[in-house]
């Protein structure tokens, strides 16, 4: 079995713990990234107890917890007034679902899996190589990198939304804008506004609005996400964005909330796309993982987490393929399609809870402190404590 050639395109989350998860199963792994060297935006990512503890099992705990935060609490805040509304504890979510819930830059991240992938002699990480030209081939799948023709018995596509490995799998599906963008910057702690609370995550429910802000390596850093409602589309997803423009669309809201928009420096404005999870994840050996197979709203923080599930899964499939590696990658598709569907819509449905006009919004709030802290986490016990079946 571990004569099996598995390429990988994508050194992202999903493509380095792809990586690590086949490796420790026993395979041999090449790994083909587009990018001269691996960076990430400077902004952060919350990582639940799902995925967290697949990262602890590949041994990852360590490094993730120097370079994490645990929020007490996530704080939910009418953007108006600046009041929470409801507090959900994270404090004991370790205890309750395995792993605890952590922030912490994305570069860090990034950088943690790929010191681990370059310490692990089964995989092969190779910079600078953009996969093109994907084609069938007899029992194999056969691409093209700027150096030379190759071939695998199994390609994974671990290469984000725009997907080259998709094209092949299910033809022309490109990623559909959501009329939403995401306004990213990470800030020192020590310039953030003195009231907000440095160890807890603090979302602003506002209309047609939400801003999202928590602590980043062990305090020092804040990240802020504010969401809006807009349609812009860019060619690349990502550019500058005007931070008079931001301050403008939250005027009038609670002092706290615009003293945390004005902090912010060096916004970039992300166009937020998705992909729907109902389309093909794999054929003639090739598969897909991640963003490529469901980009989702970031609206339950579940895209990557998602993207490290499917990863353990496709390796449990592969270890134990005894009806053929066919068999084994729609056993995978099958696993995985009805729970990444039902996050992805519900990712969705968050969005729309968010964003309530000042008209519904007073119900929702009501609703949420009705239920308290303890039950809405409770909603989301089917996420954060799932386990690996199948
Ligand atoms: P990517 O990170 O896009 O990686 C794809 C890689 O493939 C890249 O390195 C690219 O260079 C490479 N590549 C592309 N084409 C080729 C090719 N032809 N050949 C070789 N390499 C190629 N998720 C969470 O779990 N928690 C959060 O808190 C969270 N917050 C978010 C906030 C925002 C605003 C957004 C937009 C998303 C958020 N997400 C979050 C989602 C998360 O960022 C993504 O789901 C995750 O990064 C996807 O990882 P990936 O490896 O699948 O794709």
């Amino acid at each position: 079995m571990s004569g099996l050639r598995i390429a990988i395109a994508g050194a992202g989350i999903a493509g380095l713990t792809t990586a690590l998860l086949l490796s420790r199963a026993g395979f041999r792994v090449r790994v083909f990234e587009r990018a001269e060297a691996l960076a990430e935006v400077g902004a952060g990512l919350q990582i639940s107890p799902n995925a967290g503890r697949i990262l602890d099992n590949l041994g990852l705990a360590p490094e993730l917890d120097r370079a994490a935060t645990r929020p007490e609490a996530i704080d939910m805040r009418a953007a108006q007034t600046g009041r929470i509304i409801v507090s959900l504890p994270l404090s004991r979510a370790a205890a309750r679902y395995g792993a605890p819930y952590r922030t912490l830059h994305r570069a860090d991240l990034l950088s943690i899996l790929e010191q681990a992938v370059r310490a692990d002699a089964a995989i092969e990480l190779r910079l600078g190589e953009p996969i093109h030209d994907i084609r069938s081939a007899a029992d194999a799948v056969a691409f093209s990198t700027p150096a030379r023709r190759e071939e695998a018995d199994i390609l994974v596509g671990a290469d984000g939304i725009r997907s080259s490995v998709r094209r092949f799998v299910a033809g022309d599906t490109p990623p559909q804008p959501t009329g939403r963008t995401a306004w990213r910057t990470t800030i020192a702690a020590d310039s953030a506004p003195e009231e907000l609370p440095r160890n807890r995550t603090t979302v602003f429910l506002g209309d047609r609005t939400h801003v999202v802000v928590y602590p980043i390596r062990s305090g020092t850093e804040i990240n802020i996400v504010a969401i809006v409602e807009e349609d812009w589309r860019s060619e690349g997803w990502s550019e500058p964005g005007d931070a008079a423009w931001l301050s403008a669309r939250f005027r009038g809201v609670a002092t706290l909330l615009q003293d945390v928009i004005a902090a912010g420096r060096g916004w970039t404005r992300w166009c937020l796309a998705g992909v729907d999870p109902s389309g093909s994840w794999q054929r003639a050996r090739a598969v897909l993982v991640g963003d490529a197979a469901h980009a989702m709203l970031p609206f339950l923080a579940q895209g990557a987490a998602m993207a490290i599930e499917d990863a353990a899964i496709l390796a449990r499939m592969l270890t134990r393929q005894n009806t053929g590696l066919d068999a084994a990658l729609e056993r995978y598709e099958a696993l995985r399609r009805p729970r990444v569907t039902r996050v992805w819509q519900a990712a969705r449905q968050s969005g729309a809870i968010y964003h309530m006009n000042p008209l519904t919004a007073p119900f929702r709030d009501t609703t949420m402190k009705a239920l308290g802290g303890d039950r809405l986490l409770a909603r989301y016990d089917w996420i954060y404590g799932w386990r690996q079946t199948g």
